[in-house]
């Protein structure tokens, strides 16, 4: 895990945010090629679980919603954690993460656990005493259920169907840890699924398959994959079934996604609340109801973590002497993720090859993202590409010039083929979009 925070750093993928003033907790940023493989996964997830379904929309609405919101959510009362505090050092821990009866960190003896709201509050207004108390949302999804009634009349889609929302959210998470697991801001990926009551079991099995599908599309080892079912006497009173895709990370099994039966809960509930009538109409039968619930709901940097993980690889391959190996690091990211799909680099500087490679990459970038590279050996500018995952390079070398064709080098077997130059777009365009055969 080290080695791959220190290559994330040093490459510019993710680092810790406000580092120059000490670093917040729980917080990050993400750099050139982590925007861009976050930036990635979210589309994926877009293109597969929206744009090629005719059953889904999306949706993207404010951070901030109106306070009664988390009040009819349920989130006010019970988005609690369960906290301890060490007497002796201070430090605050949460009960259901601690081991032992004592203080894991000085052995000192532990308060009693006292609740504590994760939602981080706000307050919107500029003047003392109109300012209205509020939170940045701890989940994405309680607002497609604000909106239902807005969507399904606006889209005049019918049930089974779902609502998807990418975004921020924000949890006062007490111990955040293990780099970007767990952390105090961060992105969702969710949908609220709608559908018939006596549909559910079906409906359910199919995103079971539909979810584990996109982890292996993505890249992630399956033999680090596992479903977790959640027993009958820990489901929330309004759920028939809750399961977690879990992700074995080098700090241990953690969760990456959760797919939960929400049962009529949340609709009612915004009803209720809101006075508001939030159910289906079905105008073939003449019938009016509150559908049920299935929620897949998956973390951005959870998912990119666990791409990371996946990727990462040190192998000993051959050096130009003879009987010598050295050791490559390279991110093995399936080629729609990379940052970067394609780099450009000259045989050498001179004679005008540079020439020609830049302007050859200035015509690549319009299609893909690229990078333009002509500093140093040839064998370390390709070391470069692997260690941030680039499946392409492409080399203009002294044929280049005779008849218009350059070599394309594979990441992951390190063969090359030579093709036309102006096959390259298509060639290299194939291979990396979202697009499955
Ligand atoms: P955990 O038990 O690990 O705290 P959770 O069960 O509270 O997670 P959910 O409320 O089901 O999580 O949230 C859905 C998804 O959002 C999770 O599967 C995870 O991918 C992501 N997520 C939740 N909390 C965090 C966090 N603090 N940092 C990063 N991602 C998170």
């Amino acid at each position: 895990m080290d080695k791959l925070v220190s290559l994330c750093k040093r490459k510019g993928f993710i680092y810790q945010s406000s580092a120059i003033y000490g670093g917040v907790n729980g917080c990050w940023d993400f750099g050139p090629l982590g925007v861009e493989l976050k930036r990635n996964i979210k589309e994926d997830w877009w293109y597969n679980f929206v744009q090629t379904r005719d059953d889904m929309v999306g949706l993207d609405t404010s951070i901030i919603a109106h306070p009664e919101v988390w009040v009819a959510s349920g989130h006010v009362e019970a988005f609690h954690d369960m906290l301890v505090d060490c007497k002796d050092c201070r430090k605050r821990f949460r009960a259901d993460h601690l081991e032992g009866t004592v203080c894991p960190e000085c052995g000192g003896e532990l308060t009693e656990p006292k609740a504590f709201n994760s939602m981080l509050r706000t307050q919107l207004g500029v003047s003392e005493d109109t300012a209205v108390n509020t939170y940045l949302r701890p989940e994405t999804c309680q607002s497609i259920f604000v909106d239902f009634k807005e969507v399904y009349s606006s889209v005049r889609t019918k049930i089974p169907f779902g609502i998807a929302q990418v975004g921020k959210s924000f949890r006062n998470e007490v111990n955040p840890r293990n780099f970007i697991f767990r952390s105090r801001e961060f992105e969702q990926m969710e949908i609220e699924y709608f559908c018939r009551e006596e549909d559910w079991v079906e409906l359910f099995a199919q995103w079971q398959k539909d979810i584990w599908q996109w982890y292996l599309d993505l890249g992630l080892i399956e033999a680090k994959m596992r479903w977790y079912e959640h027993p009958a006497e820990s489901l929330a009173h309004y759920s028939k079934r809750t399961v977690d895709v879990e992700y074995e990370f080098p700090f241990g099994w953690g969760e990456l996604q959760g797919l939960a039966n929400r049962g009529t809960f949340d609709l009612n509930a915004h009803t209720k609340h809101s006075g508001k009538d939030l159910q289906y109409f079905d105008p073939e039968k003449n019938e009016r109801f509150f559908p049920t619930v299935i929620e897949p709901s998956a973390g951005v940097d959870r998912t990119t973590l666990a791409v990371l993980c996946s990727a990462y690889c040190e192998e000993e391959v051959p050096t130009a002497k003879e009987g010598e190996t050295e050791t490559r690091t390279v991110m093995r990211f399936a080629p729609k993720l990379a940052p970067i799909k394609c780099a450009v680099l000259p045989l050498v500087k001179k004679e005008g090859l540079a020439e020609i490679a830049e302007e050859l990459e200035r015509k690549l970038r319009k299609k893909f993202p690229t990078y333009y590279d002509q500093a140093g050996a040839i064998g370390r500018r390709y070391r470069r590409q692997d260690e941030i995952g680039t499946p392409y390079c492409v080399c203009v070398d002294f044929d280049t010039k005779e008849n218009g064709t350059v070599t394309v080098r594979d990441r992951d077997t390190m063969e090359q083929v030579r093709i036309p130059m102006d096959e390259l777009a298509g060639y290299i365009g194939d291979r990396v979009t979202f697009e499955r055969p």
